[in-house]
Formats: C-alpha cells, structure tokens, sequence
C-alpha cells in the first residue's frame, strides 16, 4: 500500500474542470432538442472524458481528473441527484451570465450515487494509478441554493454534509484515494466559517484516504485560522491570480497543512512560462516544506479554450519539473498519497 500511494517530489494535479471538447457542447445541444439518445449522449461523455485524460497525460499531470465533462455546474449536478431540490429557473448572477439557482423545498435525502460511476469509468480510463475525485461542499451547496424547507442554513448544510458523508465512503469502496471537497463558498460570510468547518469535518468522518478542500474565491484569512480545526490534509489554494501576495498569510496563520499550489492563473488566457512557474515554486518553497507542496492551477481550466488550458498544463509540468530536479539534488525524491489527518 505504502508504496503505491507514492508520487514523485512535487506532485502536478488539477482542480478539476477541464474545457469540454466543442462536439461535445453540440452533443449536450441535440441531446437536448431530442436528437440524440441519452444513450449517445452518455458515449459522448465517456468519449470526452478520455480526451480530457489524454490531455492530462500527454502535458505529464501526475494526478489527473476526469474534467468534470459531465457536470455543467457544480451545485446544479449534485442538487439535480438529490431529493430535496427544487428548480424554478434561472436567475441572473453577472452581466448577462444566468444560473439555474437550486430551491431545497423538503428534507434533503440521498437516494442515489452521485458521482460513483463517473469515478469508476474514469479510474478504468485513467494512464495513472492516482486521480483525484471531486465533490462540492455542503456549505457551498447551501450557500448557493434557496433554502425554503429548513430553519436554518446551519441545519441545511448539516444535512447536507451527512449525505456527501455517505457518498464519500462509496467512494472509498470504490477505490478513490484522493477525494477533493470544493468549498469557494466558505469565507464567505465570516461569522459562519466556524460552524462550516465543523460541518465539513462531518462530510469527511472516517474517510481514511487523502482529503484536500478547495477554496478558491474571497479572503483566506476568513479561512486559514481554521487550519488546524478543519480535518483535511490539504489546503487547494489559488495564488497566482493573487500575485502570490496570500503567500505570507500561510505564515501568519502557521499553515502545517499539504498545499495544492495554484501556480497559473485561469482568469488570464497569458501561457506563463515555465521558468514562472519555476520561480512560483520557489517562492512557495520559502513557506511550505517540498514534501508537503502539491502544483496544480489556481482553479478549474474550464473556462479558458482548451489549447490555452493545455498549454498551461504543459508549461506548469515543464516548471515543475525545472524544481524538482534542483530538490533532487537535496535528497527530496518522492511524497505520498498517504493520509496526514485522522477523522
Ligand atoms: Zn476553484
């Protein structure tokens, strides 16, 4: 076991999202005007996702993921899999964005996987033994939904963390060994990061494999007090969108946890070089010891056109690579996958 769970020093991985391959934007369109079968619909996703994984092998990402071809949003797929959820339509959340904002209208329940056979396929698809699965957070579902059932939003995210409990124990049946909790809603509103945290710490109890948890918007000083209290491994954060300025905050708050350092920025379609990337690390290193240091970009690529996000990749695993061999010169080989945290 010990010995299968090892990564080389510097691990390179993704957030998750990747760009979905234009046919199958067309795809999901005929599919929903009834002209294709769910049948070829589904194809097309298994299709893409081997895409996806082609591209994350072919740029040398260690730790893939599946894209998250499958999920047109992050609260929508899991609030459409849940009995509970409600949807009335879309409502506007930027310019001329809209979003088809989930209403919990009963007790939430779980009556189905979730994500388990999406995790399956892309384990068999997959030229690594290790890829990383993802799951919104219950706060982040919350936080993003109307809630028209429950008493309160504590009581909703608590119910929420219970059933993505039990999905994650499937999923460790199942095989996953890296399980990422995507919550870029929690700094949201500070007084109630605490009781999230606790709620979060619910979802991942008894999971014994590597837990992140990924927070990509807002201010982590919300956040980073918590470090010691939330029960994950590792913190997935991005920097490079923050000129690496939030650096300093992991000393402030005496960060002991593994960092997922986001190195490119996916706001910016500018491919950084890998001698950035390079310094990047370097400048993480000042700050996190080699063994704890996950490089992976700030966030999901899927919003950028799919030659700019592979390209990232490929310059990310090219700067990567630059350090390593400078670490390996200092006797820094290999890391783990192995579980830091007990829950
Ligand atoms: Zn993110």
């Amino acid at each position: 076991m010990e010995k299968e769970l090892e990564l080389p020093i510097l691990p390179t991985t993704v957030i998750g999202s990747y760009p979905r391959p234009k046919w199958l934007r067309e795809a999901i369109r005929l599919h929903k005007n009834g002209k294709i079968s769910d049948e070829e619909l589904k194809e097309a996703f298994d299709d893409a996702v081997i895409a996806v994984l082609r591209d994350h092998q072919v740029a040398g990402v260690d730790i893939p993921t599946d894209g998250e071809m499958r999920r047109d949003e992050m609260v929508e797929y899991f609030a459409e899999r849940l009995k509970g959820f409600k949807f009335y339509g879309p409502v506007r959340v930027w310019g001329t964005a809209y979003y088809r904002k989930p209403s919990v209208v009963s007790k939430i329940e779980y009556t189905t996987p979730l994500i388990v056979d999406e995790f399956k396929f892309t384990k068999n698809a997959s030229y690594s033994p290790h890829i990383k699965i993802t799951i919104t957070g219950p706060y982040t579902i919350a936080e993003w939904s109307y809630n028209e059932y429950y008493k309160t939003k504590q009581d909703l995210v608590f119910d929420l963390a219970k059933i993505i409990n039990i999905e994650l124990k499937k999923l460790v049946e199942a095989g996953a060994t890296f399980i990422q909790v995507d919550e870029p809603a929690l700094p949201t509103h500070a007084e109630e990061v605490e009781w999230a945290v606790d709620a979060i710490n619910e979802a991942v109890k008894g999971i014994n494999v590597k837990v992140g948890v990924h927070i990509c918007y807002g201010d982590y000083s919300r956040v980073l007090p918590y470090t010691d209290k939330l029960l994950v491994d590792q913190f997935a954060l991005e920097f490079a969108n923050r000129n690496f300025e939030d650096l300093v905050l992991l000393k402030r708050f005496n960060f002991d946890k593994e960092l997922g350092f986001g190195v490119v920025d996916v706001h910016n379609r500018r491919v950084e070089s890998p001698e950035e990337v390079a310094s990047a690390i370097r400048k993480a290193l000042e700050y996190v010891p080699p063994d704890k240091l996950f490089i992976n970009p700030d966030c999901g690529l899927k919003l950028l056109p799919r030659n700019i996000a592979f390209q990232k990749l490929v310059n990310m695993v090219a700067g990567t690579k630059i350090v390593r061999e400078e670490l390996k010169r200092k006797g820094y080989i290999s890391t783990s996958l192995k579980p830091l945290v007990s829950r």
